[in-house]
């Protein structure tokens, strides 16, 4: 979304109202198992602060994945802060900030950034998910298995006896 800040570039202090949905459909190369929602919200502002433009505001947004213990599909919503600073090309030279020309902020680019850098490392269905068996499979969170534990442990054993031989 491209925003005129014609209105307040000139005015310390004047802000406008961003109110945008945008489209993730086409982020879907960030991981094959996360399904984005296609619609996020953004709800915000962009403020002129000293000659600079920071945009603050609300960001949610949705996503379906795999959790990497249990492998069921789960649905996360997330609903995050934003806070970005927008500089004038000719003071390009400013570390950490996004760049705007000719009175026109795009805001689409840090909205995305925001989205992926929110993105968990490890998306689980919950902090105690006992994961799958490895032996048979089943979802340890649902039902107990009747996998053998000490058979475990003792076909480890063989495993390292052969190691040594
Ligand atoms: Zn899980
Ligand atoms: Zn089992």
């Amino acid at each position: 979304m491209r925003v005129n800040v014609s209105d307040i570039v000139k005015t310390e202090g004047a802000g406008i109202d961003v109110n945008y949905y945008g489209d993730l459909s086409g982020l879907r190369e960030f991981d094959n198992s996360v399904d984005f929602k296609p619609s996020f919200k953004f709800t915000g502002r962009i403020v002129n602060l000293g000659g600079l433009l920071k945009l603050s505001g609300e960001l949610h947004f949705e996503f379906v994945a795999d959790c990497l213990r249990c492998l069921e599909r789960i649905e996360t919503v997330m609903d995050i802060e934003v806070k970005e600073v927008f500089v004038e090309v000719i003071d390009s030279d400013e570390a950490d900030a996004y760049i705007y020309e000719g009175n026109v902020v795009d805001i689409e680019k840090p909205l995305i950034d925001n989205i992926l850098l929110a993105m968990p490392t490890k998306i689980i269905c919950s902090d105690d998910c006992k994961g799958l068996c490895k032996h048979c499979g089943a979802n340890l969170n649902f039902k107990n298995c009747n996998c053998d534990e000490s058979k475990i442990v003792d076909s480890r054993m063989e495993i390292l006896k052969d190691f040594f031989k």
